[in-house]
């Protein structure tokens, strides 16, 4: 059972009461704009699911297979509690490399593009962690943890995340001290320099606080969220794939293979020295931050929102019906273009290239539902 799926109405919903809130607050924390980003990006991450599988679950049935270790009873409590705090351990430490590691990071880093802060950013994942991050769990199937227990205490981990995201929620006192909380997770999603690849924990606190990566927000210290080398884009395919094109494109131009082989295995960031020297990147200077924020028409903003509602319709129809596989490649294709072709009418790109690539894919989208129906 993918509890993920099911918890997806009361995310909208608390997504829908903290708008409310914010805006009887008079401190409403979202765009438009950014909040369709966001959740495009939740929504291609549970689609994904769907047309490409883990590697995890192969790599699972082949190391119990050779190890034939005992698996621990899934009857029992205790095995329960102890994944539930193992797979945070595990998790720590995906997410920390997931940031001083650019192969990892370049998935991660769909999840910290946001320059807002809100119960919609939770809901913005990558759809390429899979690839790798199954590597950091390993302990958890050579201890022998049941597959189940594994994926169950995942989403778990996940479902828990969601609420932590929100500037509604002040510091928690003692909590602080234990578990990941809005205060903590802000700080993680700052992109201040004292606040920068700080709190990891996905539940639990303590391992920050144990590995010295713990950071308190500050109250003279405002955060300021994103990422230093921002988009500036509201476009799913862009926010999923840049920085693996800064590393294809900094392998390509380096002049030996020593700096090939490094630029995959590097810390967040570098450069080999003869692609530096030519075409450095940019990092934002945050005294002059100003967030992205393109002005386009009501209409054009109105229709991002319904296109968001088409897409998550679009999703729950794939989830709950069962397609063949070329039709969830083409279900797939359609939800990335209706995210790239959205993203073009709120970037206020010119106004043919929006008719044609928008116009194409309403063809695409009738003749679909036509063939099903
Ligand atoms: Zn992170
Ligand atoms: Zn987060």
């Amino acid at each position: 059972m993918d509890l993920i799926a099911y918890a997806v109405p009361f995310f909208l919903l608390a997504i829908g009461a903290e708008l409310a809130w914010g805006l009887r607050q008079g401190n409403n924390t979202y765009r438009m704009n950014d909040t369709f980003s966001s959740l495009m990006l939740g929504i291609l991450s549970q689609a994904r699911k769907f047309v490409l599988l883990g590697v995890g679950g192969a790599v699972y049935g082949l190391i119990t297979d050779f190890t034939h270790s005992t698996l621990w009873p899934a009857d029992h409590w205790l095995t329960w509690v102890f994944a539930f705090v193992l797979y945070d351990f595990c998790y720590y430490w995906l997410h920390r490399m997931g940031h001083e590691r650019q192969i990892l990071w370049a998935a991660h880093v769909a999840h910290h593009q946001s320059e807002d802060y809100n119960l919609g950013t939770a809901l913005r994942q990558t759809s390429t962690g899979f690839l790798l991050s199954w590597v950091f769990y390993i302990p958890m199937y050579l201890v022998g943890i049941p597959a189940e227990v594994v994926i169950t205490v995942g989403a778990l981990n996940l479902i828990y995340q969601f609420w932590v995201h929100t500037q509604h929620v002040p510091e928690l006192g003692w909590f602080e001290y234990v578990f990941v909380s809005p205060s903590n997770h802000r700080v993680h999603h700052a992109q201040n320099d004292e606040y920068m690849d700080k709190n990891y924990g996905g539940v639990f606190i303590v391992w920050d606080r144990l590995f010295g990566t713990y950071q308190r927000e500050l109250s003279d210290e405002p955060c300021v969220y994103g990422i230093r080398g921002a988009i500036k884009s509201w476009n799913p395919v862009m926010a999923l794939t840049h920085i693996y094109q800064d590393m294809l494109l900094d392998m390509w131009r380096t002049r030996t293979w020593a700096n090939r082989w490094r630029v995959l295995v590097a810390r967040t960031g570098w450069q080999p020295a003869d692609v530096a020297a030519q075409w450095p990147r940019a990092k934002a200077d945050l005294s002059t931050f100003q967030r992205y924020d393109p002005p386009v028409s009501q209409a054009v903003k109105i229709y991002g929102g319904s296109q968001v509602a088409l897409a998550t319709g679009l999703l729950a129809f794939g989830q709950f019906q069962s397609l063949t596989q070329s039709q969830y490649w083409v279900w797939w294709l359609l939800l990335v273009w209706t995210g790239v072709a959205t993203a073009w009418w709120l970037e206020g790109r010119a106004r043919w290239l929006c008719v044609a690539t928008d116009g194409l894919r309403w063809l695409v989208l009738v003749s679909a539902a036509a063939s099903i129906i």
